[in-house]
C-alpha cells in the first residue's frame, strides 16, 4: 500500500521507471508517448544527455549555497540568458522553484513596488475568470477557476475577476474580433474604475491559457488594449507564462506574438524541462529601480531560490531550446498536429473546437456541437479520455473547466519540442481513438 498522499486517492497509478525522448516506460514494461510533456513541462523530452551532463558538472562544483550569503556563476549566467531572450525592458530575474512560487513572488513584487514608490493604497488584483495561476493561497486567489477555488474561498484574499478572452464561447454572433477585444477591454476598464483607479495594483493573465481552457490564445490586439488600460491607470501588467512560455507556442515568450511588453512575467515548467524544479519572475527596469533606489530590499525569499543545480539544468535547457532548429520544429510540428487533429476529429459531433499555437494545442469536447452544450459533469469525460489514452499508450492532459457555472471538458497536448512527424501522427491516432471511446460509453 502506498504511503504517499496521491492527488487522486485510491486510484492505482502506473509506476514510471524510465524516460527516454518522448517516451515514459512503466514497471510493467508499457510505454507511453508523453503527449502532454507531463503538464507542459518536459519540453526536451526525457533523459536528455546534455542536460544531465550540465547537472552532473554542477553537482561536482557546488550543489547549494544560500542566497543570503552567496550568488553563483550558474545562477548569474541563467539570469543573463533569460534577459537576453526576454522582450526588451525585462532586465532582471528573480529565481524561484516553480510556477506558484513565481506567481506569489510577482504579486509581492507588484505590491512592494507600489509601497516603494509611495502608492501604498494600491492593493487590488484583477485577473480573469476561468484562469489558473497556481495552488498556493495567493496564486489560487488570483486564479478565477470556480471549481478549484470553491472550498478554499473563505481563506483566500480578496481578488477580482473579469472575462477571459475566449472567442469560442464568448464572442457574440455577428461581433467582429475587434469589437470583441474592445468589449473585453471596456469590461476591464470598468472594473478598474469600480475598484478605484488608484487602488488597483495589477492585472494578471496568461497570454495563451493553458491549464483551465486548453491552449486558448487571445484575439488580435486584446493584449495591446490591456496594456493601454494598465498604462492609463498606472497598473502593473503581470503575464503568467508558467505554462505557455519557454518556446511552447513557437516563440520563447508567448507574449512576443502580442507586440507588447509586460511589467512582470512568470515562467517555470519548460524552464527546467522537468529536470529540476525551477521558476522565475522577470521584471522591468522600472520595478527594479524602485527597489534599488528605495528600501534596497525585496521582502521575500525561499530557501531554494537560485538553486545551483536547478540553475544548471535550466541554463542548459535554454541553450538547447534556443537552437534555431528547435523553434522551427515547434512551429512545424505544431502545424502538423493541428492539421492531424482537424482531419481526425474536426468532423466529430463531440469536438467543439481545436486550437492553439506551436506545440500547445487544446481540444474542447461538447455534447452538442451546435449549442456548444458541454457533457454532464457526472460523465467525467475528461478523466475518461485520460484513461482511454493511457490504455493506448498516450499521455494527454485532461481538464475540467467551469465558466460562469458551465462545466467544460478540455484536453491539452504539449509534447516535447524534439518530436518527429511520425510521432505526431501517432498522437493524433491514439487521441482520436481515446476520445471516440470515452464519449461512446
Ligand atoms: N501558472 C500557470 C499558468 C500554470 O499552468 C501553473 C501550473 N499548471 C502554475 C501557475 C503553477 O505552477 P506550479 O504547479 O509549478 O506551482
Amino acid at each position: 500500500m502506498t504511503k504517499i498522499l496521491h492527488r487522486t486517492i485510491g486510484t492505482k497509478l502506473p509506476t514510471a521507471v524510465t524516460g527516454q525522448g518522448i517516451y515514459i516506460t512503466d514497471s510493467e514494461g508499457r510505454s507511453y508517448i508523453d503527449g502532454s510533456g507531463g503538464a507542459a513541462v518536459s519540453c526536451l523530452g526525457h533523459n536528455h544527455p546534455e542536460v544531465l551532463d550540465a547537472m552532473k558538472a554542477q553537482m561536482g562544483r557546488i550543489s547549494y549555497a544560500h542566497t543570503s550569503f552567496f550568488t553563483t556563476d550558474i545562477a548569474e549566467r541563467l539570469a543573463e540568458q533569460l534577459v537576453a531572450l526576454a522582450p526588451k525592458g525585462l532586465d532582471y530575474v528573480y529565481l524561484v522553484s516553480g510556477g506558484s512560487e513565481a506567481v506569489e513572488a510577482a504579486l509581492k513584487l507588484a505590491r512592494q513596488y507600489f509601497v516603494e514608490i509611495g502608492q501604498p493604497q494600491r492593493r487590488h488584483i484583477i485577473a480573469r475568470r476561468q484562469s489558473y495561476h497556481g495552488n498556493t493561497i495567493g496564486a489560487l486567489a488570483t486564479g478565477g477557476n470556480a471549481w478549484r477555488r470553491e472550498q478554499f474561498k473563505p481563506i483566500l484574499p480578496e481578488t477580482h475577476h473579469v472575462s477571459p478572452c475566449y472567442a469560442y464561447r464568448d464572442m457574440q454572433e455577428g461581433e467582429s474580433l475587434e469589437a470583441y477585444a474592445e468589449r473585453l477591454a471596456a469590461e476591464l476598464e470598468a472594473k478598474v474604475i469600480e475598484l478605484g483607479a488608484d487602488k488597483v495594483m495589477a492585472f494578471v493573465a496568461e497570454p495563451v491559457v493553458g491549464a483551465t481552457l486548453g491552449a486558448v490564445g487571445p484575439v488580435a490586439d486584446y493584449f495591446a488594449r490591456v496594456r493601454k488600460i494598465c498604462d492609463k491607470y498606472g497598473i502593473l501588467l503581470i503575464l503568467d507564462e508558467v505554462m505557455c512560455g519557454m518556446g511552447r507556442t513557437g516563440t520563447i515568450f508567448a507574449v512576443e506574438q502580442e507586440g507588447i511588453v509586460p511589467d512582470l512575467v512568470t515562467i517555470a515548467k519548460g524552464l527546467g524541462g522537468g529536470y529540476q524544479p525551477i521558476g522565475a519572475v522577470m521584471l522591468s527596469n522600472k520595478i527594479y529601480r524602485a527597489f534599488a533606489d528605495g528600501s534596497g530590499l525585496f521582502q521575500h525569499g525561499h530557501t531554494y531560490i537560485g538553486h545551483p543545480i536547478a540553475a544548471a539544468a535550466a541554463s542548459r535547457v535554454i541553450e538547447i531550446l534556443t537552437r534555431p532548429e528547435m523553434m522551427a520544429n515547434v512551429v512545424k510540428m505544431g502545424e502538423r498536429l493541428q492539421a492531424g487533429l482537424d482531419a481526425t476529429l474536426g468532423q466529430s459531433p463531440y469536438v467543439g473546437d481545436i486550437r492553439g499555437r506551436g506545440l500547445f494545442r487544446g481540444i474542447e469536447i461538447v455534447a452538442d456541437k451546435d449549442t456548444k452544450q458541454p457533457f454532464d459533469p457526472a460523465r467525467k469525460i475528461n478523466s475518461r479520455i485520460k484513461m482511454e489514452a493511457m490504455h493506448r499508450g498516450l499521455m494527454c492532459y485532461p481538464m475540467r473547466g467551469t465558466i460562469d457555472g458551465i462545466h467544460g471538458d478540455h484536453v491539452l497536448l504539449a509534447p516535447p519540442y524534439i518530436i518527429r512527424p511520425d510521432q505526431i501522427d501517432l498522437i493524433v491516432e491514439r487521441l482520436g481513438d481515446a476520445i471516440r471511446a470515452a464519449v461512446a460509453n
